[in-house]
């Protein structure tokens, strides 16, 4: 018996468990100290009461035999890819067929999953700095992986370059990290890029809610061609705060076709053999989201997440700081002032205003001297800590 050695390749991420640590630290010897956590990765805000409504629903359905749901069907309930459906052609005007929608778990399982569907030869291109599971599940398939920076200069946002070739290419879009964000003609470049070397974008939209400016695009599918080079992830974890109860969506169009051979009925094999759907109750709740009433809730949801991330963006330019993020993105990406670097400023950020965020180095290289800050706290708690940044800043 032999094991995936590739294991052993995977870097450890010191990264959170290194920042709560010293959070730990601190607290112990400061103990009348008000720490605030502007670094939280995952929402705060309760799940919006259409959904609640439904999956209460769901859970009495399966009390009773008429309303009953065993096994459902693998790749998702066509009353919640038609809900999906529906979003799509509202938010972006993109017509999916149904068979082109499959229901999952979460973005996170079918970021990885997917890779199950390519040749372990091809070489990948992953951003950095990055989120780090594009590069972890490729390194435990023992696939060739390269870098394309992703840094000031370019204001995070890369764009394809012809002298480094790859098969497989990561984009996310409002980019975690960073903030950053693509609009139409940088994405269409990567799109003209993987379509000129039959290469495939797996397009990660788990942050689109957060986006509201019509010119810039919530999928990838809105730009020409993309159908034919890309699939898209997305989640209802974000949006509508399922981070805990788990659903997410994958569009793998049925025009993707590479060597003769439609990734589509890949996937559909793959997902019909591995997994055995998600729950009838989440999938209930999550049809709920994009209901008129659930749409309306979360959308005071993500205002207020925006809301704060304003807070935080108005005094980094009252500061003249450099930043990505922020408007249509949790995510607030700064340059750490003074040259810091990024584990310097987050000691200083903790021992002099008692306020947490996440260093940039532990996304990638070239997140050395950023750090990350998120709108996902509490609005009260976001102002006072930016009241204390103003104050120590300089
Ligand atoms: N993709 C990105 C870029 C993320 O930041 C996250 C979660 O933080 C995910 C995917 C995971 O989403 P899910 O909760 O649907 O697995």
């Amino acid at each position: 018996m032999k094991v995936n050695k590739n294991y052993l390749k995977l870097e450890e991420s010191y990264l959170f468990s290194t920042v709560n640590r010293k959070v730990r630290e601190y607290q112990a010897k400061h103990p009348d100290k008000d720490i605030i956590r502007l670094g939280i990765g995952d929402v705060t805000i309760p799940i919006c009461q259409a959904a609640i409504d439904a999956m209460h629903e769901a859970v009495d359905d399966q009390s009773r035999k008429e309303t009953f749901h065993g096994y459902g069907p693998e790749q998702g309930y066509d009353f919640l890819k038609e809900s999906i459906q529906k979003y799509y052609k509202k938010n972006c005007d993109v017509e999916l067929e149904l068979n082109e929608i499959f229901i999952s778990d979460g973005a996170k399982s079918d970021v990885g999953n997917i890779l199950d569907l390519f040749d372990k030869d091809n070489t990948v291109l992953v951003p950095d700095p990055v989120y780090p599971v594009y590069v972890d599940t490729n390194t435990m398939d023992g696939r060739k992986i390269v870098y394309i920076d992703a840094n000031e200069e370019n204001k995070f946002l890369p764009e394809p370059d012809e002298n480094i070739k790859a098969d497989i290419i990561y984009i996310c879009s409002p980019n975690n990290p960073t903030g950053a964000v693509y609009d139409r003609a940088g994405l269409k470049k990567w799109v003209d890029y993987a379509l000129k070397n039959d290469a495939i974008i797996l397009y990660d939209a788990a942050y689109e809610c957060f986006i509201s400016d019509k010119n810039l695009p919530r999928s990838i599918f809105e730009i020409e061609g993309a159908k034919k080079c890309a699939i898209e992830f997305c989640s209802y974890s974000k949006t509508a705060g399922f981070t805990g109860t788990r659903c997410g969506y994958t569009i793998v169009p049925n025009t993707l076709e590479y060597e003769g051979i439609k990734l589509n009925k890949l996937w559909l094999r793959r997902q019909t053999t591995k997994f055995n759907g998600c729950s009838y109750i989440v999938q209930k709740g999550a049809a709920a989201v994009f209901s008129d009433e659930g749409l309306k809730q979360i959308e005071k949801n993500i205002e207020y997440y925006k809301g704060n991330a304003k807070i935080i963006a108005d005094v980094l330019d009252e500061k003249g700081i450099f930043y990505t993020g922020g408007k249509h993105s949790p995510y607030i990406w700064l340059k750490c002032p003074n040259s810091m670097g990024s584990w310097e400023f987050f000691d200083y950020l903790l021992n002099e205003i008692q306020v947490v965020g996440t260093p940039g180095e532990g996304f990638g290289k070239n997140g050395q001297g950023f750090f990350r800050l998120t709108s996902f706290g509490n609005r009260e708690k976001t102002i006072e800590a930016m009241e204390r940044f103003r104050k120590l800043i300089k």
